[in-house]
């Protein structure tokens, strides 16, 4: 369940999810039609463009999602904002080939699109004439579906601008990374955006103002795009044995939530392992012992609060991968065991600390 999004559907075994902030987008729409001086049935036709238009967006990455299907890599949904979609993979490719075939296969979706309708319009005759919309005042002046052509081929263009976020900044990566080191690409590519999100900012002063946010999307896009990659650089050598919890409480089945509570104040820690005759049976996180107490108040027992479904990583997995396992489960948190003993608990902030202390360590 994601929260505050509304679950549209499955699409080849992919939930899409439309998010609240969307309809925004659709209340402005509407009333920059009513203001403008158009009545309802503009209105109509422009709502009923921008779901035409983000139905294509949908389209676009499930392009994504489908690829990336292909080299074994999972996607968790589709979530549709107002200023576009995303689709949540569980990593990118690490090989260059295939972070290039996923990243354009989204705009590919786009150009095929936009050919499809450009076909229809030969086939039927019905090719807009330039000087009809030229003096088109209103958006229903201009064929529907034309318009839906033209905005396919902006989304396309626009996606395909090489700099993170967008796609063509994942494609330029990957390009660049079949030559140079990944670490050096990501910042060479992250580069290469930041001057064009510079050169949009300063375009967007003369002629349209949303160049200036898109310039500014595209900036900080870059910024975090390289962090992530410096991160993982640096993780790279580490594993969950130099970041685990050794010590932890461990929480009986039939504890109540108040010791728990006592557990949770009077340490550091945030997640509880529920053992049963020193066997593992369920994981209680803060978040948990916080909805029990609202719920059922302090006598509640442990066992209706925790998490049965926890998952288990070992000790010699890579710290990178389980910042990815953290993100394919859903979870914050899992329990190392090793020859089917529990070693500890690991969660997303002991390796933010096993980092920090890395960064001390090179000065
Ligand atoms: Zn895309």
């Amino acid at each position: 369940m994601k929260s505050w999004s509304i679950r549209l559907g499955k699409l080849f075994g992919i939930d899409v999810f439309i998010h609240w902030s969307f309809w925004l987008l659709i209340i402005w729409i509407v009333y920059l039609q009513f203001s403008g001086g158009g009545g309802f049935f503009e209105a109509l036709w422009a709502s009923g463009f921008v779901f035409a238009l983000f139905a294509c967006v949908v389209f676009h990455e499930l392009g994504h999602a489908l690829m990336a299907r292909r080299f074994g890599i999972g996607t968790k949904d589709i979530t549709l904002y107002p200023i576009g979609g995303v689709a949540s993979l569980e990593k990118m490719p690490d090989e260059p080939g295939r972070e290039f075939l996923v990243a354009v296969s989204g705009p590919s979706v786009n150009l095929v699109i936009a050919a499809l309708l450009w076909a229809y319009f030969s086939v039927t005759g019905s090719f807009p004439d330039p000087a009809m919309l030229e003096s088109a005042e209103r958006i229903s002046d201009v064929p529907f579906l034309f318009t839906l052509f033209t905005a396919n081929l902006i989304v396309a263009a626009f996606n395909l601008i090489p700099a993170f976020p967008m796609d063509g900044g994942r494609a330029l990566r990957a390009l660049l990374s079949t030559f140079l080191d990944r670490g050096l690409a990501t910042r060479v590519a992250a580069s290469v955006g930041q001057i064009i999100a510079i050169v949009f900012i300063f375009l967007g002063f003369y002629y349209n103002p949303w160049l200036i946010l898109i310039g500014l999307f595209v900036f900080l896009g870059a910024g975090v795009e390289s962090a992530g990659e410096r991160t993982k650089s640096e993780l790279s050598g580490l594993t969950v044995n130099d970041a685990l919890m050794k010590r932890f409480t461990g929480l009986s089945p039939f504890d109540t939530l108040s010791t728990a509570v006592d557990a949770l104040l009077n340490s550091q820690e945030t997640d509880f392992v529920v053992l049963d005759n020193d066997e593992p049976i369920g994981l209680l996180t803060r978040n948990e012992i916080i909805k029990g107490l609202s719920e059922k108040g302090p006598e509640a027992r442990v066992s209706s609060y925790m998490n049965r479904d926890f998952f288990v990583v070992g000790p010699d997995l890579k710290l990178a991968d389980f910042l990815q396992e953290v993100v394919a489960h859903d979870s914050d948190v899992a329990l190392v065991m090793q020859d089917g003993e529990l070693v500890g608990l690991i969660n997303r902030e002991n390796v933010e600390e096993r980092l920090m202390v890395q960064r001390a360590l090179k000065q």
